[in-house]
């Protein structure tokens, strides 16, 4: 039976690649933080909490992640953990850097001193690509990264051509485009929005404060992107590649499809707060995964319209549970209302 450890097994990503990986006949170990309250709600979710071997790491604590390795003895490994919030990262760069940037060294590193013949995948990102003019983007496309987010993740991205190319390490880049689903974070813009739009037409809530309305982005389903990832662990030898649709679309495109999912009209809900614009944004992205689909057999199936709409509903339809008084694993109804969150002033004015 082969061995997998994630990192960041409670988050979206590292849910569904659980799941996947379980149903591939894996035994599963996952990683997650000690905080004051554990978050398993996604695990639960899935129905898959009581599968998985959990051990408790922390990017910031090389030994935790020697430990981990040494208890779980993987075949693979998938590092999804991350401080993954590109706005947050602006609020906190120095944490961000040292997570989701230098914790992946720390990574390497034990692989190399440890387990050299462990398969390792980098959840790298399309955001190193950044502010970019390109009409699309692919793995040969110049990095530029906007936020401290990126930086971090295009250092991580580098560290691991250095360490398979220098050390041999079978160590792959997956430059995932954004993947959502019903279990993404309510801090991203996309579950933010089916979260309050299921609320709007529920009476819970009357209004919605965004950022910039045009940013454009390649946005896929995450089940199906936790499939390229295995996939990339399979090949005979280690490469980086692009997962995404090929697509791109507006914030304002994603509002018009969710609203009309409920009848509404999105201009009469939503407001433009200065707290979510960036100092530097990502204006555009459009990911050409050509060379997935060549050597690893990967597309994408579910496009833009059917995102949105599986997303809102899957929201409606908690929502409406919760109402009638079913409890169950899921994270927005104690979600704090953002009005509340104090945001550090994140432009400078001069
Ligand atoms: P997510 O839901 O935010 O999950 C991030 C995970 O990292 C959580 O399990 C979190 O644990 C863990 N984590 C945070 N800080 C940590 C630390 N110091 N030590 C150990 N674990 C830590 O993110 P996701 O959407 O699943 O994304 C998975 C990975 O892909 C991330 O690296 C992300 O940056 C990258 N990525 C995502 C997308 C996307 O569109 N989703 C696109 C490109 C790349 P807690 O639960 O304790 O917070």
């Amino acid at each position: 039976m082969k061995r997998a450890l994630i990192t960041g097994i409670t988050g979206q990503d590292g849910a569904y690649l659980a799941d996947f990986l379980l149903k591939k006949g894996y035994k599963v170990y996952g990683t997650f933080r000690r905080v004051s309250t554990p978050n398993f709600w996604r695990l639960q979710y899935l129905n898959i909490f009581d599968k998985i071997e959990l051990i408790s790491v922390d990017l910031l604590d090389s030994f935790s992640i020697i430990e981990s390795i040494k208890i779980s003895r993987p075949n693979e490994i998938y590092n999804l953990a991350a401080q993954s919030f590109v706005g947050a990262s602006f609020e906190q760069p120095i944490a961000s850097g040292e997570i989701t940037g230098l914790g992946v060294t720390k990574i390497l590193e034990a692989i190399r001193n440890i387990a050299p013949d462990v398969r390792f995948y980098q959840a790298s990102s399309s955001e190193i690509f950044g502010d970019n003019t390109f009409s699309e983007q692919s793995e040969t496309t110049h990095f530029n990264p906007s936020s401290p987010y990126a930086a971090a993740k295009l250092y991580a991205h580098n560290m691991v051509k250095i360490y398979r190319n220098g050390y041999g390490l079978y160590a792959c880049n997956g430059i995932l485009f954004n993947h959502e689903s019903p279990l993404r974070g309510l801090e991203f813009v996309t579950r933010k929005i089916t979260n309050s739009v299921a609320k709007i037409r529920l009476g819970l809530e009357n209004n919605l404060e965004l950022g910039n309305l045009d940013s454009r982005r390649d946005w896929g389903y995450a089940p199906e992107y936790v499939e390229a990832m295995w996939l990339m662990l399979q090949q005979d030898k280690p490469d980086d590649y692009v997962i995404a649709t090929n697509e791109t679309h507006s914030i304002k495109e994603f509002l018009n499809i969710a609203f009309d999912f409920i009848g509404l009209n999105w201009e009469n809900y939503i407001s433009v707060n200065e707290k979510f614009i960036r100092p530097v944004d990502v204006r555009h992205l459009k990911g050409n995964y050509t060379k997935s689909s060549e050597n690893l057999g990967w597309k994408p199936n579910i496009h833009f319209k059917d995102l949105v709409e599986i997303m809102v509903k899957s929201d409606l339809e908690r929502w409406i549970k919760w109402q009638k008084g079913e409890h169950f694993a899921w994270d927005a109804w104690n979600y704090p209302n953002e009005k509340r969150i104090l945001s550090r002033k994140l432009k400078l004015e001069r």
